[in-house]
Protein backbone atom coordinates (compact mmCIF):
# COMPACT_ATOMS: atom_id res chain seq x y z
CA UNK A 1 0.00 0.00 0.00
CA UNK A 2 1.31 3.47 -0.89
CA UNK A 3 2.12 5.42 2.03
CA UNK A 4 -1.11 8.17 2.33
CA UNK A 5 -0.26 12.31 3.30
CA UNK A 6 -2.91 14.99 3.86
CA UNK A 7 -1.13 17.42 1.31
CA UNK A 8 1.49 17.12 -1.70
CA UNK A 9 3.07 20.69 -2.77
CA UNK A 10 5.36 20.38 -5.52
CA UNK A 11 8.19 22.85 -5.52
CA UNK A 12 9.89 24.80 -3.03
CA UNK A 13 10.35 28.23 -4.32
CA UNK A 14 9.58 30.73 -2.45
CA UNK A 15 5.81 29.75 -2.94
CA UNK A 16 5.83 26.49 -2.17
CA UNK A 17 7.92 27.58 1.12
CA UNK A 18 5.50 30.04 2.28
CA UNK A 19 2.30 27.60 1.42
CA UNK A 20 4.16 24.97 4.20
CA UNK A 21 4.63 27.44 6.40
CA UNK A 22 0.87 28.64 5.98
CA UNK A 23 -0.77 25.18 6.12
CA UNK A 24 2.02 22.75 8.52
CA UNK A 25 -0.12 22.52 11.86
CA UNK A 26 -1.42 19.74 13.89
CA UNK A 27 -2.06 16.57 12.30
CA UNK A 28 -1.52 17.74 9.42
CA UNK A 29 0.99 15.41 6.99
CA UNK A 30 2.39 18.04 4.42
CA UNK A 31 5.39 16.48 1.69
CA UNK A 32 6.90 19.19 -0.25
CA UNK A 33 8.82 17.70 -3.23
CA UNK A 34 11.31 19.29 -5.05
CA UNK A 35 13.65 18.19 -7.67
CA UNK A 36 16.52 20.05 -7.03
CA UNK A 37 19.40 19.39 -4.07
CA UNK A 38 17.57 21.92 -1.87
CA UNK A 39 15.17 24.95 -1.87
CA UNK A 40 14.77 28.03 -3.78
CA UNK A 41 17.45 27.27 -6.45
CA UNK A 42 15.10 28.31 -9.41
CA UNK A 43 13.17 31.45 -9.95
CA UNK A 44 13.37 32.46 -6.19
CA UNK A 45 17.11 33.45 -6.06
CA UNK A 46 17.03 34.42 -9.80
CA UNK A 47 15.32 37.98 -9.37
CA UNK A 48 15.68 41.71 -8.24
CA UNK A 49 14.45 41.24 -4.20
CA UNK A 50 12.30 44.23 -4.71
CA UNK A 51 9.47 44.16 -2.63
CA UNK A 52 7.02 45.62 -4.60
CA UNK A 53 4.28 48.55 -4.03
CA UNK A 54 1.75 47.31 -6.36
CA UNK A 55 1.36 50.19 -8.09
CA UNK A 56 1.61 48.65 -12.10
CA UNK A 57 -1.78 45.78 -11.86
CA UNK A 58 -5.28 46.34 -12.46
CA UNK A 59 -7.35 46.88 -9.45
CA UNK A 60 -9.23 44.36 -7.84
CA UNK A 61 -6.32 41.81 -10.11
CA UNK A 62 -4.70 39.24 -7.71
CA UNK A 63 -1.26 40.59 -8.70
CA UNK A 64 -2.72 44.00 -7.03
CA UNK A 65 -4.40 42.60 -4.38
CA UNK A 66 -2.03 40.04 -3.13
CA UNK A 67 1.10 42.30 -3.97
CA UNK A 68 -0.37 44.24 -1.29
CA UNK A 69 -0.88 42.37 1.22
CA UNK A 70 2.30 40.20 0.87
CA UNK A 71 4.43 43.51 0.96
CA UNK A 72 2.81 44.38 4.50
CA UNK A 73 2.88 40.98 5.47
CA UNK A 74 6.44 40.24 4.42
CA UNK A 75 7.48 44.21 6.09
CA UNK A 76 5.99 42.79 9.33
CA UNK A 77 7.65 38.96 8.81
CA UNK A 78 11.06 40.83 8.34
CA UNK A 79 10.83 43.05 11.25
CA UNK A 80 9.68 40.00 13.82
CA UNK A 81 12.72 37.63 12.43
CA UNK A 82 15.62 40.13 11.42
CA UNK A 83 15.27 39.20 8.21
CA UNK A 84 17.33 41.89 6.17
CA UNK A 85 15.61 44.89 4.27
CA UNK A 86 15.56 48.04 3.50
CA UNK A 87 12.91 50.26 2.75
CA UNK A 88 14.43 52.62 0.46
CA UNK A 89 11.58 53.74 -1.34
CA UNK A 90 11.57 53.70 -5.72
CA UNK A 91 11.31 55.97 -8.62
CA UNK A 92 9.88 55.66 -11.53
CA UNK A 93 11.34 57.99 -13.88
CA UNK A 94 10.06 59.71 -17.23
CA UNK A 95 12.47 60.79 -20.07
CA UNK A 96 9.92 63.10 -22.01
CA UNK A 97 6.45 64.43 -22.40
CA UNK A 98 4.56 61.23 -23.44
CA UNK A 99 6.21 59.33 -20.39
CA UNK A 100 5.80 61.72 -17.95
CA UNK A 101 1.52 61.47 -19.49
CA UNK A 102 2.32 57.36 -18.58
CA UNK A 103 3.40 58.32 -14.92
CA UNK A 104 0.39 60.53 -14.31
CA UNK A 105 -1.43 57.29 -15.07
CA UNK A 106 0.14 55.35 -12.99
CA UNK A 107 0.13 57.27 -10.08
CA UNK A 108 -3.78 56.98 -10.97
CA UNK A 109 -3.43 52.94 -11.09
CA UNK A 110 -1.60 53.57 -7.85
CA UNK A 111 -3.96 55.39 -6.26
CA UNK A 112 -6.89 52.80 -7.34
CA UNK A 113 -5.05 50.06 -5.81
CA UNK A 114 -4.92 51.84 -2.71
CA UNK A 115 -0.87 52.51 -2.48
CA UNK A 116 -1.80 55.65 -1.14
CA UNK A 117 1.99 56.89 -0.41
CA UNK A 118 3.00 57.50 -3.74
CA UNK A 119 4.42 61.26 -4.95
CA UNK A 120 4.59 62.91 -8.28
CA UNK A 121 7.98 64.69 -8.64
CA UNK A 122 8.83 67.53 -11.20
CA UNK A 123 12.26 67.58 -12.43
CA UNK A 124 13.16 70.01 -9.75
CA UNK A 125 11.96 67.85 -6.58
CA UNK A 126 13.54 64.80 -7.88
CA UNK A 127 16.68 66.73 -8.39
CA UNK A 128 16.79 67.17 -4.79
CA UNK A 129 16.02 63.37 -3.98
CA UNK A 130 18.33 62.11 -6.28
CA UNK A 131 21.37 64.62 -8.12
CA UNK A 132 23.05 61.99 -9.99
CA UNK A 133 19.71 60.78 -11.97
CA UNK A 134 18.72 62.44 -15.30
CA UNK A 135 15.05 62.54 -16.41
CA UNK A 136 11.86 64.95 -16.41
CA UNK A 137 10.00 64.07 -13.76
CA UNK A 138 9.46 61.39 -11.66
CA UNK A 139 6.59 58.94 -9.41
CA UNK A 140 8.01 58.35 -5.96
CA UNK A 141 6.75 55.43 -3.95
CA UNK A 142 8.61 55.17 -0.64
CA UNK A 143 7.08 51.87 0.03
CA UNK A 144 8.73 49.79 -2.13
CA UNK A 145 12.01 48.14 -0.73
CA UNK A 146 14.71 45.50 -1.18
CA UNK A 147 15.02 42.34 0.50
CA UNK A 148 17.64 39.37 1.75
CA UNK A 149 15.38 36.80 -0.16
CA UNK A 150 17.78 33.98 0.68
CA UNK A 151 17.41 34.56 4.33
CA UNK A 152 13.33 34.74 3.80
CA UNK A 153 13.72 31.49 1.74
CA UNK A 154 15.66 30.14 4.63
CA UNK A 155 13.41 31.38 7.86
CA UNK A 156 9.93 30.07 5.76
CA UNK A 157 12.06 26.47 5.30
CA UNK A 158 12.97 26.49 9.11
CA UNK A 159 9.48 27.24 10.09
CA UNK A 160 7.84 24.85 8.04
CA UNK A 161 10.21 22.30 8.94
CA UNK A 162 10.04 23.36 12.57
CA UNK A 163 5.87 23.08 12.34
CA UNK A 164 6.15 19.22 10.41
CA UNK A 165 6.71 19.41 6.69
CA UNK A 166 8.68 17.15 5.11
CA UNK A 167 11.16 18.30 2.56
CA UNK A 168 11.85 15.54 0.01
CA UNK A 169 14.58 16.86 -2.32
CA UNK A 170 16.02 15.33 -5.81
CA UNK A 171 12.58 14.42 -5.96
CA UNK A 172 10.63 14.80 -9.45
CA UNK A 173 6.76 14.75 -9.47
CA UNK A 174 6.54 12.63 -12.75
CA UNK A 175 2.74 11.60 -12.35
CA UNK A 176 -0.44 12.78 -10.67
CA UNK A 177 -3.31 10.74 -11.75
CA UNK A 178 -7.23 10.87 -9.88
CA UNK A 179 -7.73 8.30 -7.24
CA UNK A 180 -11.10 8.42 -5.98
CA UNK A 181 -11.35 11.57 -4.11
CA UNK A 182 -7.54 11.60 -3.99
CA UNK A 183 -4.19 11.27 -5.96
CA UNK A 184 -2.14 9.12 -6.70
CA UNK A 185 1.18 11.08 -7.03
CA UNK A 186 4.61 9.34 -8.99
CA UNK A 187 7.39 10.05 -7.71
CA UNK A 188 11.30 9.53 -9.63
CA UNK A 189 14.08 9.72 -7.27
CA UNK A 190 17.25 8.12 -7.38
CA UNK A 191 16.31 4.53 -6.02
CA UNK A 192 13.86 4.94 -9.02
CA UNK A 193 10.08 5.51 -9.56
CA UNK A 194 7.38 5.03 -6.63
CA UNK A 195 4.21 6.62 -5.65
CA UNK A 196 2.04 7.73 -2.77
CA UNK A 197 -1.29 9.09 -1.94
CA UNK A 198 -2.55 12.74 -1.43
CA UNK A 199 -5.37 14.13 -0.60
CA UNK A 200 -4.70 17.81 -1.62
CA UNK A 201 -2.00 18.60 -4.13
CA UNK A 202 -0.71 22.16 -4.35
CA UNK A 203 1.15 23.07 -7.89
CA UNK A 204 3.79 25.19 -6.47
CA UNK A 205 6.16 24.20 -9.90
CA UNK A 206 6.86 27.64 -11.28
CA UNK A 207 8.69 27.54 -14.82
CA UNK A 208 6.93 23.51 -14.77
CA UNK A 209 3.86 24.49 -13.73
CA UNK A 210 1.85 24.39 -16.50
CA UNK A 211 3.06 20.75 -17.36
CA UNK A 212 2.46 19.67 -13.71
CA UNK A 213 -1.27 20.79 -14.48
CA UNK A 214 -1.35 18.94 -17.56
CA UNK A 215 -0.06 16.05 -15.90
CA UNK A 216 -3.39 16.05 -13.66
CA UNK A 217 -5.09 15.65 -16.35
CA UNK A 218 -6.15 19.41 -17.30
CA UNK A 219 -6.26 20.54 -20.54
CA UNK A 220 -3.83 23.36 -20.14
CA UNK A 221 -4.53 24.85 -23.98
CA UNK A 222 -7.77 25.14 -23.13
CA UNK A 223 -7.47 26.55 -20.12
CA UNK A 224 -5.05 29.25 -21.35
CA UNK A 225 -2.58 28.06 -18.85
CA UNK A 226 0.63 27.32 -21.36
CA UNK A 227 3.28 29.46 -19.76
CA UNK A 228 5.71 31.12 -22.24
CA UNK A 229 9.60 31.59 -20.70
CA UNK A 230 10.79 35.44 -20.68
CA UNK A 231 13.84 35.66 -20.06
CA UNK A 232 15.95 39.03 -17.32
CA UNK A 233 19.28 39.66 -17.39
CA UNK A 234 21.19 41.37 -15.01
CA UNK A 235 24.47 43.58 -15.64
CA UNK A 236 26.42 44.45 -12.66
CA UNK A 237 28.29 47.50 -12.16
CA UNK A 238 31.60 48.40 -10.99
CA UNK A 239 31.94 49.22 -7.35
CA UNK A 240 32.49 52.70 -8.01
CA UNK A 241 29.22 53.47 -8.70
CA UNK A 242 28.10 52.72 -5.00
CA UNK A 243 25.69 55.01 -3.41
CA UNK A 244 25.91 57.15 -6.21
CA UNK A 245 21.94 56.80 -6.29
CA UNK A 246 19.85 55.79 -2.42
CA UNK A 247 16.80 54.43 -3.86
CA UNK A 248 15.65 51.85 -6.88
CA UNK A 249 15.22 53.65 -9.87
CA UNK A 250 13.09 52.49 -12.76
CA UNK A 251 12.61 53.42 -16.29
CA UNK A 252 9.49 53.55 -18.33
CA UNK A 253 7.95 49.77 -18.27
CA UNK A 254 8.32 47.34 -21.34
CA UNK A 255 5.15 45.01 -22.61
CA UNK A 256 6.84 42.13 -20.89
CA UNK A 257 9.03 43.67 -17.94
CA UNK A 258 9.00 46.49 -15.39
CA UNK A 259 12.44 47.71 -17.14
CA UNK A 260 15.58 47.37 -17.08
CA UNK A 261 16.37 49.46 -13.37
CA UNK A 262 19.46 50.34 -10.78
CA UNK A 263 19.66 48.48 -7.88
CA UNK A 264 22.02 48.54 -4.96
CA UNK A 265 21.44 44.93 -3.24
CA UNK A 266 21.66 44.67 0.13
CA UNK A 267 25.49 43.16 -0.30
CA UNK A 268 26.60 46.71 -1.96
CA UNK A 269 26.54 44.93 -5.31
CA UNK A 270 24.90 47.26 -7.75
CA UNK A 271 22.58 45.66 -10.62
CA UNK A 272 21.31 46.73 -13.83
CA UNK A 273 18.22 44.64 -15.01
CA UNK A 274 16.23 42.50 -15.61
CA UNK A 275 15.84 42.55 -19.80
CA UNK A 276 13.11 40.85 -21.06
CA UNK A 277 12.90 39.00 -24.06
CA UNK A 278 10.97 35.58 -24.72
CA UNK A 279 13.33 32.28 -24.79
CA UNK A 280 12.12 28.68 -25.78
CA UNK A 281 13.91 26.86 -23.27
CA UNK A 282 15.59 27.47 -19.64
CA UNK A 283 18.88 28.71 -19.75
CA UNK A 284 20.47 30.86 -17.46
CA UNK A 285 23.88 32.22 -19.36
CA UNK A 286 23.67 35.88 -20.28
CA UNK A 287 24.67 37.40 -23.29
CA UNK A 288 27.47 39.90 -23.13
CA UNK A 289 26.74 41.02 -26.68
CA UNK A 290 23.27 42.80 -24.65
CA UNK A 291 25.94 44.88 -22.75
CA UNK A 292 25.12 48.09 -25.26
CA UNK A 293 21.22 47.66 -24.84
CA UNK A 294 21.92 47.50 -20.96
CA UNK A 295 23.79 50.70 -21.39
CA UNK A 296 21.79 52.66 -23.39
CA UNK A 297 18.91 51.96 -21.15
CA UNK A 298 20.81 53.36 -18.48
CA UNK A 299 22.56 56.15 -19.54
CA UNK A 300 19.11 57.73 -20.41
CA UNK A 301 18.48 58.33 -16.38
CA UNK A 302 22.14 57.74 -15.42
CA UNK A 303 24.42 59.81 -18.10
CA UNK A 304 27.21 59.43 -15.71
CA UNK A 305 27.95 55.37 -16.21
CA UNK A 306 30.47 54.15 -18.73
CA UNK A 307 29.67 51.16 -20.98
CA UNK A 308 33.16 49.72 -19.88
CA UNK A 309 32.00 49.48 -15.98
CA UNK A 310 29.23 47.11 -16.73
CA UNK A 311 29.76 43.27 -16.66
CA UNK A 312 27.34 40.18 -17.06
CA UNK A 313 25.63 39.03 -13.58
CA UNK A 314 23.46 36.37 -13.71
CA UNK A 315 19.68 36.18 -15.28
CA UNK A 316 16.28 34.26 -14.40
CA UNK A 317 13.10 33.46 -16.27
CA UNK A 318 9.85 34.72 -15.31
CA UNK A 319 6.67 31.84 -15.92
CA UNK A 320 4.65 34.03 -18.20
CA UNK A 321 0.76 33.23 -18.93
CA UNK A 322 0.73 36.79 -21.54
CA UNK A 323 2.95 36.07 -24.71
CA UNK A 324 4.58 38.16 -26.62
CA UNK A 325 2.18 40.86 -27.77
CA UNK A 326 -0.86 39.31 -25.52
CA UNK A 327 -2.48 41.51 -22.92
CA UNK A 328 -2.23 41.91 -19.27
CA UNK A 329 -2.63 38.33 -17.41
CA UNK A 330 -3.21 37.50 -13.84
CA UNK A 331 -1.71 34.77 -11.48
CA UNK A 332 -3.68 31.89 -11.71
CA UNK A 333 -4.64 30.57 -8.39
CA UNK A 334 -7.52 28.25 -8.44
CA UNK A 335 -8.80 25.50 -7.10
CA UNK A 336 -9.66 22.78 -9.68
CA UNK A 337 -12.85 21.51 -7.97
CA UNK A 338 -15.04 23.08 -10.95
CA UNK A 339 -12.64 21.69 -13.26
CA UNK A 340 -13.28 17.75 -12.15
CA UNK A 341 -10.45 18.16 -9.45
CA UNK A 342 -11.43 18.72 -6.12
CA UNK A 343 -8.67 18.39 -3.79
CA UNK A 344 -5.89 20.24 -6.99
CA UNK A 345 -4.58 23.27 -6.30
CA UNK A 346 -3.28 25.12 -9.56
CA UNK A 347 -0.93 28.00 -9.03
CA UNK A 348 0.62 29.11 -12.89
CA UNK A 349 2.14 32.39 -14.31
CA UNK A 350 3.56 33.26 -10.58
CA UNK A 351 6.10 35.71 -12.04
CA UNK A 352 6.63 39.75 -10.68
CA UNK A 353 5.22 39.96 -8.09
CA UNK A 354 5.35 36.82 -6.73
CA UNK A 355 8.31 36.98 -4.29
CA UNK A 356 6.64 40.37 -2.78
CA UNK A 357 3.04 38.46 -2.75
CA UNK A 358 4.26 35.07 -1.26
CA UNK A 359 3.11 35.27 2.32
CA UNK A 360 -0.64 36.79 0.95
CA UNK A 361 -0.41 33.73 -1.73
CA UNK A 362 -0.02 31.61 0.85
CA UNK A 363 -2.46 32.55 2.88
CA UNK A 364 -5.15 32.62 -0.39
CA UNK A 365 -4.31 29.44 -1.18
CA UNK A 366 -5.16 27.79 2.83
CA UNK A 367 -8.20 29.57 2.28
CA UNK A 368 -9.43 28.41 -1.12
CA UNK A 369 -8.05 24.70 0.07
CA UNK A 370 -10.52 24.10 2.62
C1 LIG B 1 14.08 38.21 -13.69
C2 LIG B 1 13.04 38.17 -12.59
C3 LIG B 1 12.93 39.22 -11.69
C4 LIG B 1 11.97 39.19 -10.68
N1 LIG B 1 11.96 40.20 -9.76
C5 LIG B 1 11.05 40.17 -8.77
C6 LIG B 1 11.05 41.19 -7.77
O1 LIG B 1 11.92 42.05 -7.75
N2 LIG B 1 10.07 41.16 -6.84
C7 LIG B 1 9.11 40.20 -6.82
O2 LIG B 1 8.21 40.28 -5.97
N3 LIG B 1 9.11 39.18 -7.71
C8 LIG B 1 10.08 39.13 -8.67
N4 LIG B 1 10.12 38.11 -9.57
C9 LIG B 1 9.15 37.04 -9.45
C10 LIG B 1 9.52 36.02 -8.38
O3 LIG B 1 10.89 35.69 -8.44
C11 LIG B 1 8.67 34.76 -8.59
O4 LIG B 1 7.31 35.14 -8.62
C12 LIG B 1 8.84 33.73 -7.50
O5 LIG B 1 10.19 33.46 -7.23
C13 LIG B 1 8.13 32.45 -7.92
O6 LIG B 1 8.38 31.46 -6.97
P1 LIG B 1 7.90 29.97 -7.21
O7 LIG B 1 8.06 29.27 -5.94
O8 LIG B 1 6.54 29.98 -7.85
O9 LIG B 1 8.86 29.41 -8.36
P2 LIG B 1 10.32 28.77 -8.26
O10 LIG B 1 11.21 29.52 -7.38
O11 LIG B 1 10.76 28.57 -9.68
O12 LIG B 1 10.06 27.36 -7.58
C14 LIG B 1 9.45 26.29 -8.25
C15 LIG B 1 10.12 25.01 -7.78
O13 LIG B 1 9.42 23.89 -8.31
C16 LIG B 1 10.37 22.88 -8.55
N5 LIG B 1 9.77 21.91 -9.48
C17 LIG B 1 9.38 22.14 -10.75
N6 LIG B 1 8.86 21.02 -11.30
C18 LIG B 1 8.94 20.07 -10.35
C19 LIG B 1 8.56 18.69 -10.31
N7 LIG B 1 8.01 18.08 -11.38
N8 LIG B 1 8.78 17.98 -9.18
C20 LIG B 1 9.35 18.58 -8.09
N9 LIG B 1 9.74 19.87 -8.08
C21 LIG B 1 9.52 20.61 -9.19
C22 LIG B 1 11.56 23.64 -9.12
O14 LIG B 1 12.76 22.91 -9.05
C23 LIG B 1 11.56 24.90 -8.27
O15 LIG B 1 12.42 24.80 -7.16
C24 LIG B 1 11.07 38.09 -10.58
C25 LIG B 1 11.20 37.02 -11.48
C26 LIG B 1 12.18 37.05 -12.47
C27 LIG B 1 12.34 35.89 -13.40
Amino acid sequence: MPVEIDVAIIGAGVIGLATAHEIAQGEKVVFVFEKSRTFGLETSSRNSEVIHAGIYYPEDSLKAKLCIEGKNLLYRLCDRHNIAYKKSGKIIVAADENEINWLEELYKQGKKNSVEDLMLLPRTELKKLEPNIEARAGLLSPSSGILDSYSLLKFLYSQARGKGAEFVFNTEVIGIERAGTKYKIQIKDRDGISALIAHVVVNCAGLNSDRIAQLAGIDIAKSGYKLHYCKGEYFSLNSKYKNLVSRLIYPAPEQAGHGIHWRQALDGRVLLGPSAHYVKEINYAVDETHKQAFYDSVKQFLPLVDIEDLAPESAGIRPKLQGPGDDFRDFIITHEEKAGFPGLINLIGIESPGLTASLAIARYVSKIMS
